[in-house]
């Protein structure tokens, strides 16, 4: 569990699996649920009453979003990792080619994407100390923030100083996930590798938002363990966060572990039901924090769950680096995608469902915080 909660495991199972009926019915009818609402909206019986919790969550969407919808685009700059996670195919022990992009070969990609119509980026990278330096993410920064409004990165846990050079060269959001909040599980699926630092990795949303990030992406892999516990550590982290950093912004994840070589097998594999309940209880008890669908999720379920509760999504995406301009798409992926919709496509069904596709996710008026 998330280690500050003054609960254990067994207090918050208990919670979750006594919820009744009764219960769920007056959570629902509460104009915002408490921590132990949110525990009774996560509940096997709380599946009975989906309809309901689709009809809340839509009035919390669209009081906070409207009928925006906005997309980004992935861009992977290395596949190079030193870590051994066992549920991911960029880990050390996976051997095939890998790359990390240059300047020039982010430059081609960058405008490969924008001339599709994207303006918010998502740099992502494995953990490349000798390659993905601070100095390379600046250098990527400087160079991308000329093409787009809204640049974060999902890459390895920084030190405060390094999210600060990272805001001033032109990054605003910082996405990491725990993968999973239970500690022993946490050890044996990274055997090796700075991933093993479990704290460290616990508190990167603290470092990045007093560096000024703007943007805090959180989550957990759905999979690995049980998804109700792991849901309660993710609302109490992102409290946590929130008390701390009170000027970002939270952004729940929800990504299934979709590992593309059969390699891992998934211990708890979450069903589209149990996700969308999950969604659903996040939307409705912090109705002003974004959420993000990923491309992991069928075109079915993105262009549902989006008028209940994801406001954010990805569109277009490749999961290799050089996957839009530079022949790579015979290389290694992080993760297998369900939704393979090109940009237009994604914009055109958003449109089809009397929704706003909104690109510019960010915009920045003034040339100092
Ligand atoms: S999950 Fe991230 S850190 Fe772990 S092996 Fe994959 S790329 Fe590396």
């Amino acid at each position: 569990m998330f280690p500050y909660l003054k609960a254990d495991e067994n207090q918050i199972s208990d919670i979750i699996n006594n919820t009744t009926s009764c219960q769920v019915e007056q959570v629902l009818s509460s104009e915002r649920p408490d921590f132990q609402g949110f525990l009774s909206l996560l509940s096997p019986v709380a599946a009975d009453f989906l309809e309901a919790m689709r009809q809340k969550a839509q009035v919390n969407r669209l009081r906070h979003f409207g009928r925006t919808v906005s997309f980004y685009a992935p861009l992977y700059i290395s596949n190079k990792c030193v870590n051994s996670c066992k549920y991911c195919d960029f880990n050390i022990n996976h051997k095939f080619d890998r790359k990390d992009l240059s300047l020039d070969d982010i430059m081609l990609e960058a405008q490969a994407l924008k001339s599709q119509g994207i303006d918010s980026l998502l740099l992502v990278a494995g953990e490349d100390p000798k390659g993905v330096t601070i100095e390379y993410l600046e250098a990527t920064a400087k160079i991308l923030k000329k093409l787009f409004s809204y640049i974060s990165i999902e890459v390895a846990p920084l030190e405060e100083s390094d999210y600060k050079r990272l805001f001033a060269a032109g990054i605003d959001g910082v996405t990491l996930y725990q993968e999973t909040y239970n500690q022993p599980l946490y050890a044996d699926l990274h055997p090796a590798g700075p991933k093993r630092d479990y704290m460290y990795r616990l508190s990167t949303h603290l470092r990045a938002g007093k560096a000024g990030m703007r943007n805090l992406g959180m989550g957990f892999l759905l999979g690995l363990y049980d998804w109700r516990l792991e849901a309660a550590s993710l609302a109490a982290h992102s409290i946590y966060v929130r008390k701390h950093c009170w000027r970002s912004k939270i952004q729940y994840s929800f990504p299934r572990i979709t590992p593309i070589e059969d390699q891992f097998e998934v211990p708890l594999p979450v069903n589209e039901k149990e996700l969308e309940q999950l969604m659903l209880a996040f939307r409705i008890t912090f109705p002003e924090s974004d959420m993000t669908v990923s491309t992991r999720e069928t075109a079915e379920f993105r262009n549902r769950i989006i008028q209940t509760c994801a406001a954010n999504m990805s569109a277009g995406s490749k999961v290799t680096p050089g996957g839009y301009a530079i022949e790579a798409d015979k290389d290694v992926g992080q993760f297998s995608l369900n939704d393979n919709r090109s940009v237009s496509e994604v914009k055109r069904d958003i449109e089809s469902l009397d929704y706003e596709p909104v690109s510019k996710y960010w915009d920045k008026l003034f040339v100092c915080d």
